[in-house]
């Protein structure tokens, strides 16, 4: 009798996700505490539906969608320059569900008013990890929308938001944000593209783009120095063009390659040669970044609920996993420090997804008419803070979940790599770290908006009333305070010093608000739904912030890492 090579005596079942919505008890818990009643159950069968496609047919999609990666074709058979991109099936799939579920319609429909930013962000956190960063583009497409309906340029408008906001697959555009050049991503003032007016009286572009995702959108935002200009970023100006005419042919721009990139391997991110391309400014010859900034405050959106959302599907995914994978004798899901590794990993997602949430619904207030003065402030520091603060907690986050497949997470075929990989860029993009650290500095400024920050979260703390949530409160309370007194006394010694701190002064106003969010939330919870686990997360948040030792509560963490 021959032995069969396949004879293997024990086979690990895979991680499996069920209904992404229904088995998200953050997300349901935050939209029951946040969201009018009549506004739930308006959006709820929409989210019943994305949940069940996310955790169903479009992670089946993704998991044989692998291998598969956009393809540029520079040339015809007959030496044509076509510079063709075609993306992978998961993506084509992707961009007629995101029209179809009105992943960009919806807030400019605003059939929810300013909740309506919760209703498409809901949404798209649900769409995101199995679309294998589809966001990226639609976050592009959302940034244009919005740079476009408040530029004032009647005729852009009339001429491009009726694409981008289409529910229609057949009229849907995505758009590109074309800034970074090879002189510099962070100090975009460097550009070298210029602007020049043919004899027709158009205006044509010239220079290098370095790195432009979806190259494959209809249209682009991009930069470019209108000869004559000063240097700098107020020379500048904010420029839109379509990258194919009606004819089909390119429109003067040549794309180099692909790059060969860490991760976000789905998304076509090109080297490109503007060519003369035809091109309309959109809001004056100069102030280019300025009048970027719009697309800019939402794409940093984007990038933050794209980060809670690859946490939560490691988290998904890992505690799944828990479950099945037997080791000295029981499975992990019975292992005390392997619940308090997912509790920790909990407690960090709840704190990301509190603060991200916390954004959209000030930025649907904001685009709603309904934010004081202070509150805008409050938003211009916002954003910044919460991006940075999300990107890096997904980094971990996420690496933490690899580890918890032991072997398993390092290997190509679980799927799960690329979670990791895909996630390294949300500190990279659309601002690094340090550069929306310093964004935060400015934001903050003669310190009006940080007075308001602070009020905030006492305002939050101030909601938090069991006895075991008040050292947390405080905590947030202390820790938002010892910045103020950071800022004020380092500011003594130079400006410098200052911009030494800004990182951990951005990531202290960041975790602050997040704890005070949790703290908040963990108290509706305890007052509404009878539910333990948020004052869990909110505990174990205010620990990790600022002290790695100490015990936890081994029942508590049992249900955080679990439920
Ligand atoms: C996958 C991917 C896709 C992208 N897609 C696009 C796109 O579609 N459109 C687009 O416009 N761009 C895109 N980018 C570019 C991205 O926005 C830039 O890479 C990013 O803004 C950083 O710019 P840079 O690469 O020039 O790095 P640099 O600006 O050179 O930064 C290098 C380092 O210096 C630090 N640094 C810079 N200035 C300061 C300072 N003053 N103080 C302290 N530290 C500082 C940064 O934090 C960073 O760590 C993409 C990038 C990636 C990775």
């Amino acid at each position: 009798m021959t032995a069969r090579l396949d004879n293997m005596p024990f086979n690990q079942p895979a991680p499996a996700l069920a209904n992404q919505y229904e088995d998200d008890r953050v997300l349901r818990s935050y939209l029951r505490g946040a969201l009018p009643g009549d506004v739930l159950a308006a959006i709820e069968p929409q989210l019943q539906e994305m949940g069940e496609l996310a955790g169903g047919p479009l992670y089946g999609f993704q998991r044989a969608d692998r291998l598969n990666e956009p393809v540029h074709t520079p040339w015809d058979a007959w030496g044509n320059r076509i510079d063709q991109v075609e993306v992978t099936p998961l993506w084509r799939t992707a961009e007629q569900l995101a029209a179809r579920h009105g992943l960009i319609a919806i807030p400019y429909e605003r059939a929810h008013g300013a909740w309506s930013r919760v209703h498409q962000f809901a949404l798209v956190y649900l769409f995101t990890p199995s679309t294998d960063v589809y966001s990226c583009p639609l976050a592009m497409t959302d940034g244009a929308t919005r740079t476009l309906s408040v530029a004032g340029n009647a005729e852009l408008a009339a001429r491009a938001l009726p694409h981008l906001t289409s529910r229609d697959p057949r009229e849907f555009w995505t758009s590109g944000q074309w800034m970074t050049e090879s002189t510099g991503g962070s100090d975009v003032g460097l550009s070298e593209t210029v602007a020049r007016q043919d004899g027709e009286g158009r205006w044509r572009l010239f220079g290098r783009k370095w790195f432009t995702s979806a190259v494959t959108s209809r249209m682009a935002l991009t930069l470019a120095r209108p000869e004559g200009n000063p240097a700098g970023g107020k020379g500048l100006a904010l420029f839109y063009l379509e990258t194919r005419g009606d004819d089909g042919q390119l429109n003067h721009i040549l794309v180099h390659r692909l790059k060969d990139k860490l991760g976000t391997r789905k998304v076509p991110t090109a080297e490109l040669t503007l060519d003369g391309a035809i091109a309309t400014p959109v809001q004056g010859l100069s102030d280019g970044i300025r009048n970027i900034a719009p697309m800019l405050n939402v794409t940093r959106t984007w990038n933050s609920v794209s980060a809670v959302s690859y946490m939560r599907r490691g988290i998904a995914l890992a505690r799944d996993y828990a479950l099945k994978r037997v080791a000295f004798g029981a499975p992990l899901a019975d292992k005390a420090l392997h619940l308090d590794t997912l509790a920790g990993m909990q407690a960090e997602f709840e704190a990301a997804f509190h603060l991200t949430f916390f954004l959209v619904e000030t930025l649907g207030r904001d685009e709603t008419g309904a934010l004081s003065p202070e509150e805008k402030d409050l938003l211009r520091l916002l954003t910044p803070i919460v991006k940075l603060t999300t990107a890096k907690q997904c980094v971990a986050v996420v690496s933490e979940a690899l580890e918890c497949f032991g072997g398993a997470g390092y290997v190509e075929d679980t799927g799960l790599p690329m979670l990791l990989r895909d996630c390294q860029v949300f500190p990279i993009w659309e601002g690094t770290t340090n550069v929306l650290s310093l964004d935060a500095l400015r934001a903050v400024g003669g310190g009006a908006s940080l007075a308001a920050f602070g009020q905030q979260v006492r305002n939050l703390t101030g909601r938090a009333t069991d006895a075991r949530l008040l050292p947390a409160a405080r905590q947030a309370d202390q820790a938002l305070s010892m910045a103020s007194i950071w800022l004020e006394s380092s500011s003594v010694h130079g400006a410098d010093l200052v911009e030494a701190g800004a990182r951990r002064f951005a990531l202290a106003l960041g975790r602050a608000l997040a704890l005070a969010l949790l703290a908040r939330h963990a108290q509706r919870a305890l007052d509404d739904e009878n539910d333990q686990r948020p004052l869990a997360a909110a505990l174990r948040f205010a620990r990790h912030a600022f002290d790695g030792t100490g015990d936890h509560d081994p029942a508590l963490s049992r249900l955080l890492a679990l439920g």
